[in-house]
């Protein structure tokens, strides 16, 4: 049986923007990346690097100064779905409409995305919230809401942009491995941006470190662990080393960038 095509693929995408001043900023340059169907791969790498550029040009929401960007399944209705730190959510919408924002803009019939989004408020255990508003929530639940509303659209490509990065630690650890069963279950194609090294190794098939402006893929690095994982690995002298061996790949970008400033 010949191998599925890849579900991204990503050639040569460079991005320059223009300063007010007209000066180019060159954000990304030559990022090349295949993401095969149903992988989990984490970007890491210094603040103001282009993760979120490139990940907006992923999903279509920025246009990119050269390079091609193929999404494997290009005939689906909504080839990406996108997760971001905060302000995700619809604050005027309840958190069922939330949910079924995706399955209304694909023009899937009430019943349908309501039941959908249903099912996966449960899979977030936010069933008795479904008539709430965002403000009425914590932000892990808001993100619970944020994360149920990607998955829900069936779309195969989840884009996430720090997803995590606004909750407290604790939150965080639940939501990783809430994260990770939720994929185990349903094996999206995931590219999640996160600043927390040991997030990117628990959750990540591949950690992807881009260095510092303009952002370049520095080292793409398998993570050994096998699944299905929980954020136990994390005590092991293994995730230990990988742990040193991505922070000495980020120190000098951040040193540099210190430096700078
Ligand atoms: P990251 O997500 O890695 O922190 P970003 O993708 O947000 O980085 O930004 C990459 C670089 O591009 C930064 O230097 C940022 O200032 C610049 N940049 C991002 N968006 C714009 C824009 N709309 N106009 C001008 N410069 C931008
Ligand atoms: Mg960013």
């Amino acid at each position: 049986m010949p191998a599925p095509p890849p579900a991204v693929v990503a050639e040569n995408v460079s991005k320059v923007f223009f300063s007010r001043t007209g000066d180019p900023v060159w954000a990304l340059e030559d990022i090349s990346l295949t993401l095969e169907p149903g992988s989990f791969t984490c970007i890491v790498g210094p603040s103001g690097c282009g993760k979120s550029t490139f990940l907006r040009i992923l999903g279509g929401l920025e246009e990119r100064t050269s390079g091609e960007v193929t999404m494997g399944d290009a005939g689906h209705a909504i080839p990406t779905a996108f997760v971001f730190q905060e302000h995700g959510v619809f604050p005027w919408m309840t958190v069922l409409d939330n949910v079924a924002f995706g399955l209304r803009m694909a023009s899937v019939g009430r019943r349908e995305r309501e039941d959908t989004a249903r099912d996966w408020l449960a899979r977030v255990r936010l069933s008795d919230f479904a008539g709430s508003y965002p403000h009425q929530l914590s932000g892990g639940m808001r993100q619970r809401v944020a994360i149920a509303r990607a998955f829900a659209t069936g779309s195969p490509v989840l884009l996430m942009d720090e997803p995590l990065g606004a909750l407290d630690a604790q939150t965080r650890m639940l939501m990783q491995e809430e994260l990770i069963s939720l994929w185990e279950a349903e094996r999206k194609t995931v590219l999640m941006v996160t600043h927390d090294i040991d997030e990117s190794i628990v959750l990540g098939d591949r950690v992807i470190v881009m260095s510092a402006r303009p952002g370049r893929l520095r080292e793409d690095i398998a993570v050994p662990f096998p699944r299905p994982r929980s954020v136990d690995i994390e005590r092991s002298g293994e995730f230990g080393e990988l742990r040193a061996r991505i922070w000495e790949l980020l120190r000098d970008d951040a040193q540099r960038g210190e430096d700078a400033a």
